[in-house]
């Protein structure tokens, strides 16, 4: 990752959370693991729910959100492009909406800045007809627009018709996360970073929580784990089915942002769940490019290609992985030379906004995403929730999870039931 962007998203989240006691108490309501975006959205909304409950979440790393929540596009995507009916499709649009409500509550910057999908050949026509259906579908805005009506809006774009999305916009989720950070204190919960969860288990009607620094008893726990949440949920039990392969997606900045407006985005391959390559412009006013789609060797390799071998043998003694390389055999040659080669990446950006060249790209940061991968091979598309009794785990979130954060928080307290089950609690020690 970009040592200076690095530091500034650290800068923002290290702000947000005050005080974090040493101890984690023996028992409290609500026990919330990950602060990523949606352990943070999850112990706002239990609190919104229950004011006065008692609530939880323990971080494993030293700072929020240092994973997914604080590598990625930046973008509130509006809905588009997923399954009617779908989880994704439900939770994407409530979550947009409901994550602008909460920005402007909060003092976060947003900016609806809409979104070009651009057909650049007549074969992506159809699917671009698709896409439109599917948007209608979910009840999002959409306006189909021929190759003069594209670059009024984005001049230097190329294509012969796009889908044009005016409530997709772009938020800072870093922002977002030192936000939700700061509100879940404000309302009394607490956030306690550097304390790994080793397991979570139904015991007495409630919830245990074996952790770094003990054990907690709670009425019920909510795992959001991101990257670990296969482990974390084999470890309590669970199936090993689905598991997470972590997918490497680096990016470019753009030398010459100037070229691009909003965001451009091609049509995406209907055989992969990413949405390709694409020019987003970035709350700062930067834009980047990207990002590639390739399975990691670390699910935390945020520089060059780290190899983690616990995370590497996850993968490969995975019997999805194969079938999911068998699968992905016409497109895996494409991605590796983007991942590889900065001149066929700025060839596939220059698709989207003719002119670009390697020249005009400078590396960036990369995301590592949390794909659940079937034992049959499946990139496993939708959200998926599971867990038993008094426990919420959250076993795939891929995007646009951020976007839905809010939405998806609410689904988990909805499955949890009551936060608090009326037994006392004591409140952690501040
Ligand atoms: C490259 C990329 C681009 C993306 N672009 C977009 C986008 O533009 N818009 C969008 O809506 N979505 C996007 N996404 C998806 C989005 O970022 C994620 O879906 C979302 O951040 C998931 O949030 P999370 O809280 O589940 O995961 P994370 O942010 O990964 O948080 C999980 C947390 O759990 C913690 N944890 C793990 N194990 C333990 C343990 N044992 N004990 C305690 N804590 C633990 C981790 O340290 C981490 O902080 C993108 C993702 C990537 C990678």
């Amino acid at each position: 990752m970009n040592r200076a962007s690095g530091t500034a998203i650290l800068g923002s989240v290290t702000s947000a959370v005050s005080s974090r006691p040493e101890s984690v108490p023996s028992s409290c309501d609500l026990i919330v693991v990950g602060a990523g975006i949606i352990g943070l959205a999850v112990a706002r909304e239990a609190l919104v729910r229950e004011p006065g409950a008692s609530v939880v979440v323990l971080e494993c790393e030293h700072q929020i959100a240092s994973h997914q929540s604080s590598h990625n596009s930046g973008v509130i995507h509006a809905g588009i492009y997923y399954e009617p009916g779908s989880l994704k499709a439900k939770l994407c649009v409530e979550g947009a909406a409901a994550l602008y409500r909460l920005c402007d509550e909060l003092g976060v910057a947003t900016d609806a800045i809409g979104k070009l999908i651009v057909a650049t050949n007549a074969a992506e026509l159809p699917r671009l007809d698709r896409l439109h259906e599917r948007a209608v579908a979910n009840g999002v805005r959409v306006e189909k627009l021929n190759g003069a009506q594209l670059r009024e809006i984005e001049p230097r774009a190329s294509g012969i018709a796009a889908l044009h999305s005016p409530d997709t916009g772009i938020v800072d989720y870093a922002a977002v996360c030192a936000a939700l950070a700061g509100d879940v204190e404000a309302r009394g919960g607490t956030v306690i970073t550097g304390c790994a969860v080793e397991r979570v288990e139904n015991a007495d009607g409630g919830a245990r929580v074996i952790h770094a620094r003990g054990v907690t008893d709670c009425s019920g726990a909510i795992v959001c784990a991101g990257l670990q949440s296969d482990r974390l949920a084999q470890a309590s039990g669970a199936t090993a089915d689905p598991r997470i392969i972590p997918f490497r997606g680096a990016y470019f900045t753009l030398r010459r942002p100037e070229l691009v407006r909003g965001l451009i985005y091609p049509v995406p391959d209907p055989a992969l769940p990413f949405l390709g390559v694409h020019l987003t412009r970035r709350i700062g006013g930067d834009v980047i490019v990207g990002p590639t789609a390739l399975p990691a060797t670390a699910r935390s390799g945020y520089r060059g290609w780290r190899i983690n071998p616990r995370d590497l043998f996850a993968t490969l003694s995975w019997p999805g992985s194969y079938r999911m390389a068998w699968r992905w055999r016409r497109q895996a040659p494409r991605e590796l030379a983007w991942a590889f080669s900065s001149s066929a990446y700025a060839r596939e950006a220059s698709r989207l906004v003719s002119g670009l060249g390697a020249d005009d790209l400078d590396p960036s940061f990369a995301g590592i995403r949390a794909q659940a991968v079937g034992r049959d091979g499946a990139l496993i598309d939708d959200f998926v929730f599971a867990g038993e009794g008094r426990i919420v785990q959250l076993r795939n979130a891929p995007s646009p999870a951020a976007t839905a954060s809010l939405a998806i928080a609410a689904h988990c307290c909805d499955r949890l039931g009551p936060i608090a089950d009326g037994e006392p609690r004591q409140r952690p020690a501040s």
